[in-house]
């Protein structure tokens, strides 16, 4: 294990000096920035946990890197650093609570947005810009002097005879960008990949000239020892900035607390959109500069202050392996194991690739880099594949055509794109019906999770569903076991017992017949008092109930066909599960299983609410006449649907007799 960590360490290292030098030397990025963060958070989490293989020159403790070596060097007489990256509110909390931990209060903040340019400082003596330079590594920058001459909003001469040196950002405007890469594009010469990089490029020009023709921008946010000119807070640093001349970014606000720090992030996530430069995040700062010493610093960062970096919903990554998982239907999905990723905020390393076809369509390879995606809480998914980065070695994928679980052949029923392990006895299928079965959404039976359900099926106890109803026979054996006490013992039994009073809506769901999920259970218990009844139903009047499309009514048929669901379902009774369906009391189902077409202006009822009372009534509205129609209630203006209807020979009521109906 520790070979493998140090050599993961070895290797994140490597591969991010590579990225350093690549965006810092050549201003031209092979990967995303994001590709670049989530390697380096992945580095300084492995560093966090074995310090003993962390080495003093790791990216994760220098700033920058490289230096280029045709320009002169700048020593900084004060160390130029980076900022600590959050990646999400709550790492904006823990931002908070260290300086909390540090001050034993809360401080006042100033926001800023963080402009995507290069960081630069500027030394001016008696008002006159006499030296400009990179950052670099943070002790040592490059000399470009003659570069910073040559940007458009960098005042070469200050409104006072100060001696100063002031630090900030020079940026590319977007216009200036789109202006620089048609103009390449007109020359033959390749473009640049973002403003940051064009303004890279840009900056660090050996003939000052092409730096003047690009129109570079500055924007001042840090000044070195502002006390000397009497500034007590951030604010007031930027205030007088502006006065001395410079340009400072007027997006600036003062956040007297972390939650006004929240919504000015939220504010500018939508606005940035809309402003003519780039920006890859927001700068909070700790607004009174009294307290910086007292906070302090790591050998990269001013812990006063933080990065927070806008979260993005796709990432390119590495796909380093793909492996297969079966579910409770028996259904196989292969998934990838990647890179890890930031994507929104969290960390991600496994994502789906739903089926064979899908690998196949896009060509998914293992070693490819692949687009991720994560939307809301769904199971982040590859979206494509970065083919230009595929290596000439790669094979395409061949999907092990056998269960992951039970080693048996897997089928693919005809125009279904999912493979199915149609083994009864499948362990990993057994496993994933109970947990199903046990989850908050059906049976709730806290637990009985999967852990739990592992260890209860590998050891024997819980075979079948109706098995998790016998568990109480075997309370002793059960207090034996390790992670079982006799409390956890008593409050699993417990809630095994409470399931039995669950809803019938909750135990349909929980039997996981396929493609019937919580909401079809819901309107299938609207409809049927037990399963007794719903294992009487029909094709036509299953498809009739809101929802409820063929493949589901099929689906639903074929359940009850099969002996060992009948036995199962005999079992569960037979123990007390039989779960009997609150019917909407008072309401008699006069048009149960019925499909009732509504078209026209109604007078007295609007479409929703004559929807409504079909359906609290048992049956369907639906929008298309067909001769599975029961009637039709046609108001004034009815148009086609009430001429098929006459045609087919389908009932047609008026509005009133439709009324009457209800009252029956
Ligand atoms: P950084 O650029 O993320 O943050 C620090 C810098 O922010 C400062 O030096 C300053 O230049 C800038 N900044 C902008 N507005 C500011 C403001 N209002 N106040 C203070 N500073 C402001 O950090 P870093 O360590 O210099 O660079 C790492 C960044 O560069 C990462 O975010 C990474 O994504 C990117 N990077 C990408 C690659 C790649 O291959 N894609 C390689 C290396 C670095």
């Amino acid at each position: 294990m520790s070979q493998q960590i140090k050599a993961e360490i070895k290797r994140l290292v490597k591969l991010i000096r590579q990225y350093n030098y690549e965006y810092y030397v050549l201003d031209a990025p092979s990967v995303s920035d994001l590709e670049y963060d989530s390697l380096l958070k992945r580095l300084e989490e492995l560093e966090k946990e074995y310090p003993e293989y962390v080495s003093e020159s790791s990216p994760t403790k220098q700033v920058g890197d490289y230096l280029r070596l045709d320009l002169e060097e700048v020593l900084h007489a004060y160390p130029m650093l980076s900022l600590a990256k959050a990646f999400s509110f709550e790492e904006l909390k823990e931002f908070e609570d260290r300086i909390y931990k540090a001050i034993g209060r809360l401080p006042s903040y100033v926001c800023e947005l963080k402009i995507d340019g290069i960081a630069s400082t500027v030394h001016y003596e008696d008002g006159l810009l006499t030296l400009g330079a990179t950052r670099g590594n943070g002790t040592i920058g490059e000399n470009i002097t003659q570069n910073m001459l040559a940007v458009k909003t960098l005042p070469k001469v200050l409104t006072s005879h100060e001696t100063m040196e002031v630090r900030g950002e020079v940026y590319m405007s977007i216009s200036s960008f789109e202006k620089t890469n048609e103009d390449r594009k007109k020359k033959g010469l390749t473009l640049f990949a973002n403003p940051r990089n064009a303004a890279g490029g840009s900056l660090r020009q050996l003939d000052a000239n092409i730096t003047k023709e690009r129109q570079l921008d500055h924007f001042a946010y840090s000044l070195v020892n502002p006390e000397k000119y009497g500034i007590r807070t951030h604010e007031e640093l930027l205030t007088q900035l502006k006065k001395w001349g410079f340009n400072v970014n007027p997006e600036y606000r003062v956040c007297p607390s972390l939650d006004d720090v929240i919504k000015y992030i939220e504010e500018y996530t939508e606005k940035r959109k809309t402003l003519p430069y780039e920006i890859d995040g927001i700068v909070i700062k700790v607004n009174d500069l009294a307290l910086y010493d007292e906070i302090g610093y790591t050998v990269k960062n001013p812990k006063w202050a933080i990065a927070y970096k806008f979260p993005a919903e796709v990432a390119t990554t590495l796909l380093k392996d793909i492996f297969l998982t079966v579910g409770r239907t028996g259904m196989i999905t292969p998934n990838a194991v990647m890179e890890p990723v930031l994507i929104a905020g969290t960390v991600v390393s496994r994502a789906t690739l739903n089926n064979e076809d899908f690998i196949r369509q896009k060509d998914i390879r293992i070693g490819d880099y692949v687009r991720v995606r994560k939307a809301g809480e769904i199971i982040p998914e590859v979206i494509e594949v970065d083919y230009s980065r595929r290596s000439p070695n790669s094979k395409p994928y061949e999907m092990p055509k056998i269960c992951p679980a039970c080693q048996e052949p897997i089928v693919k029923k005809e125009k279904e794109a999912e493979y199915c392990c149609v083994n009864p006895a499948c362990t990993g299928r057994k496993i994933e019906q109970i947990i199903h079965f046990a989850s908050r959404q059906a049976m709730d039976i806290e637990g009985l999770g999967e852990k739990q359900t592992e260890i209860l099926y590998s050891l024997g106890f819980i075979k079948t569903l109706a098995d998790i109803y016998r568990l109480k026979d075997y309370r002793f054996e059960l207090t034996q076991l390790e992670r079982f006490g006799d409390k956890k013992v008593d409050n699993l039994l417990q809630a095994i017992e409470r399931s039995k009073e669950n809803t019938l809506d909750q135990f349909i769901f929980g039997l996981g017949i396929r493609f019937v999920g919580s909401k079809a259970s819901k309107n299938l218990a609207k409809r049927y008092q037990s399963i007794d009844e719903l294992k009487q139903a029909g094709f036509e009047e299953l498809t009739n109930i809101p929802d409820i499309g063929g493949v589901m009514a099929q689906s639903i048929i074929d359940y009850f066909k099969n002996d060992n669901n009948l036995r199962l379902l005999e079992e569960l009774k037979f123990l007390g599960v039989n779960p009997i369906s609150q019917k909407e009391e008072g309401i008699p189902q006069i048009f149960s299983g019925m499909s009732i077409v509504l078209t026209g202006k109604l007078e007295t009822l609007s479409r929703d609410e004559a929807t409504k009372l079909i359906e609290e009534r048992g049956g369907r509205s639906s929008s298309s006449v067909s001769k599975k129609t029961s009637f039709v209630v046609a108001g004034s203006d009815a148009g086609s649907k009430l001429d098929k209807a006459q045609a087919l020979g389908i009932p047609v009521l008026t509005e009133e007799e439709f009324l009457a109906k209800l009252k029956e």
